[in-house]
Formats: structure tokens, C-alpha cells, sequence
């Protein structure tokens, strides 16, 4: 059901005793998402405006690509996984809970090097595929081995993962580039 284009005139506007408007009005509109249980409300400077986006994020709705909800910071995302995991709500491949020896490795790998890191205050919308290259850079340079870079990487492309599946990253980033690969095993194809 569409929701309504309200026009907003400010405190000083003379429409509010009765007269022609004399100020620049807005338009506010909203788009009820249904995923989120809430509304995402916006307002612009001219109706056109207001109903083009109402349009497009009518789509973006129904596609899952707009949400109501913040998405969480990659330090955020990383305590859910941790007690996710020990929780059994975030399975591993197969739908099969994770081992306690890999929680344990996870949750050392993002305490010790995601956590403190600069990268995991961005929101995981906002990480890019070239974050996570300087990222590895980052862990080079620390002189990390190859293989201690796969283990830091094997717990956030597990929350990439969750994320792109409930929509809350629109693509995941974690592109077989942005890590040391396991000869040649590319990292999406058991993800
Ligand atoms: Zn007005």
C-alpha cells in the first residue's frame, strides 16, 4: 500500500495562518519494510523528488536491498558471531554447529587482530573490497605468515556470509583476490 507524500511547511511559513506559502516546503515520505518490521522515512526538497525515491525503494524493498536497520560494524558483527557460534544459531557449512576448537580460533583471530583494528568501526556496508586488500597489506606488513593471514580471514568472510544472506550487506566483498588462496581453492566456492 503506498504511503502517503506529506508536504511539510517550516514554523515561519505563512500557509500556517492561512496565506500562500512563503517558504520552501518538504516532502516527506516513507517506505514500510517488511523484513525490519519498520518504516524508512525520508524528506526532499520537491515531490518529484519524494515519489522517485518512494518508487526505487519500493524495489529495493522487495529485493531485500533496503533495510530499516543500521547494519552492525565489523566489531559488532563479530561479537554476534562469537556468541552465535557458542549459541549454535550460526552454523557452519552443512547446517552443522561449529566446533568448539574453531570458535575458539575464531574468536582469538577477531579479539586479537579484527576487533582492534581501524576496519572493524566501519559499518560492514561500508567495507569495501579495497579495505579488506590494505587490510591484508596491514597484516603482511605486521609479518603475518600467509596461512595466519587465512586463519584471520576465515571468521569474517563467515560474517560476510551471514550478512550477504540476510541482506544486509547488498554483495559480499570478500573477493578470492583480498586473500592468500589455498592453492588455488577459491574462498567462494564452500561459502
Ligand atoms: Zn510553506
Amino acid at each position: 500500500m503506498p504511503e502517503a507524500i506529506r508536504t511539510r511547511h517550516a514554523r515561519s511559513c505563512a500557509s500556517r495562518t492561512g496565506q500562500r506559502c512563503n517558504r520552501t516546503p518538504s516532502h516527506a515520505t516513507s517506505v514500510y519494510i517488511a523484513a525490519d518490521r519498520k518504516k524508512v522515512r525520508r524528506s526532499f526538497p520537491t515531490q518529484t523528488a519524494a515519489r522517485a525515491w518512494q518508487r526505487d525503494s519500493r524495489v529495493k524493498a522487495d529485493r531485500g536491498t533496503l533495510r530499516a536497520i543500521r547494519t552492525p560494524t565489523l566489531a559488532a558483527a563479530a561479537e554476534d558471531l562469537i556468541e552465535g557460534m557458542k549459541d549454535n544459531s550460526v552454523r557452519a557449512r552443512g547446517d552443522k554447529p561449529f566446533r568448539a576448537p574453531v570458535i575458539r580460533e575464531y574468536e582469538s583471530m577477531l579479539r586479537r587482530r579484527v576487533v582492534p583494528t581501524p576496519l572493524a568501526k566501519k559499518r560492514l556496508s561500508q567495507i569495501t573490497h579495497a579495505d579488506l586488500v590494505y587490510f591484508v597489506r596491514d597484516l603482511h606488513r605486521q609479518g603475518l605468515s600467509p596461512s595466519s593471514i587465512r586463519n584471520t580471514f576465515d571468521p569474517i568472510r563467515v560474517i560476510f556470509r551471514e550478512a550477504a544472506e540476510v541482506g544486509l550487506v547488498p554483495a559480499n566483498p570478500m573477493g578470492g583476490a583480498a586473500t592468500p588462496e589455498r592453492n588455488g581453492e577459491a574462498s567462494r566456492a564452500g561459502h
